[in-house]
């Protein structure tokens, strides 16, 4: 089932999006309510896709959204002497974690708040993101995959000078407002193909990430079981789960993102979301 959040005559509503992506179900509900165990209720009302605008299918956060650093081998090693100071010597045999502040999160097809003032060095990264629908602490690796409601697509879009200036940290240039899509919904668990998760980024086009998520270094599973270790996961939870190579700071010419670039972040039996790269001024809110 792929679970879509919509605001229809002033109130935000989860929807079910049918299978050729064509229409969308309004439930009496919201996604938030669902993930945390809530009952989805009756559908109701049918309107065709086209005639509504998604919106990030979470907004309500327990937290910073958790993110995972350096989980696919071929960009571990594009970046390699790129990361001024911050390398680490070998591949780090347990998962890198960091987060994200939950303002960064917009929809699938809203504009990423640009501004050159705050940063030059804007970055991609197209992600595969998963949301947690069972509490559980410390959960076993062989039960982790129990514990997820779904997943959907991220872009971990990212500021390279702000996470080089601030020391050895991430946060900064990892959680400026209004920069991270997520979306278009939620594929739940018992509906995605984990063997078949193709992970692509567009800018303008061109194709600068495509990596399948069989490179992964750490899987869903390993993830959640480092993450949850002395640490309790709670239904609601987002994590992403680490980008491949072909991000823009690690190309010969560098490439980053300007006012009125148009982003694409796909993966295979989870959507895309499109993005235009846009000044914060020239930005409106709905
Ligand atoms: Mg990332």
């Amino acid at each position: 089932m792929k679970l879509a959040s919509v605001t229809v005559d002033g109130v935000r509503r989860a929807g079910v999006v049918d299978e050729a992506e064509q229409s969308i179900a309004l439930l009496p509900t919201t996604v938030d309510d669902i993930v945390r165990g809530g009952p989805a209720g009756e559908r109701g009302d049918v309107l065709p896709l086209s005639s509504v605008r998604l919106e990030s299918p979470l907004h309500r956060f327990n937290r910073d959204v958790l993110c995972t650093g350096w989980n696919y081998v071929d960009h571990f090693e594009e970046s390699k002497g790129r990361r001024e100071g911050q390398d680490p010597v070998a591949l780090p045999e347990h998962p890198t974690f960091f987060t994200k502040g939950p303002d960064t999160v917009i929809g699938p097809y809203d504009d990423i708040a640009y501004d050159p003032d705050i940063s030059q060095k804007w970055d991609y990264e197209a992600e595969i993101a998963l949301v947690i629908g069972l509490d559980g602490r410390s959960i076993p690796e062989e039960k982790a995959l129990d514990h997820v409601f779904g997943f959907l697509v991220a872009n971990d879009v990212s500021q390279r000078d702000l996470q080089r200036a601030h020391g050895g940290q991430w946060l900064k240039g990892k959680s400026l407002d209004a920069t991270m899509p997520l979306g278009p919904w939620i594929t739940t668990a018992d509906s995605a193909d984990l063997t078949e998760m193709q992970v692509q980024c567009e800018v303008n086009g061109v194709l600068l990430q495509n990596a399948s998520s069989a490179q992964m270094a750490f899987s869903f599973a390993r993830i959640i079981a480092e993450l949850s270790h002395g640490m309790t996961l709670r239904a609601g939870d987002v994590i992403l789960t680490g980008t491949p190579s072909g991000i823009g700071n690690a190309r010969e010419p560098q490439i980053f993102l300007r006012d009125g670039d148009v982003v694409v972040t796909r993966v295979s039996g989870l959507g895309e979301l499109r993005n235009t790269v846009t000044l914060t001024d020239k930005l409106t809110r709905s």
